[in-house]
């Protein structure tokens, strides 16, 4: 499993997330940016990706 907490990325939001892949974490943090911080794009740019990626957990 794989956990993301979204306050590492964006100080003050509480979400986090705890899927089975980095690929489908990325594609549940899209939608998140989107419904919650603004976010207009279909896609994250790489900057944010790369900094998402940086916060990942592995959990078991
Ligand atoms: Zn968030």
């Amino acid at each position: 499993m794989k956990e993301y907490a979204c306050g590492d990325v964006v100080p003050g939001c509480g979400a986090s997330f705890r899927v089975s892949s980095e690929e489908e974490l990325l594609a549940v943090c899209t939608v998140h940016a989107q419904h919650d911080h603004g976010l207009t794009e279909p896609q994250m740019s790489d900057d944010l990706i790369s900094r998402i990626r940086a916060v990942i957990r592995s959990v078991a």
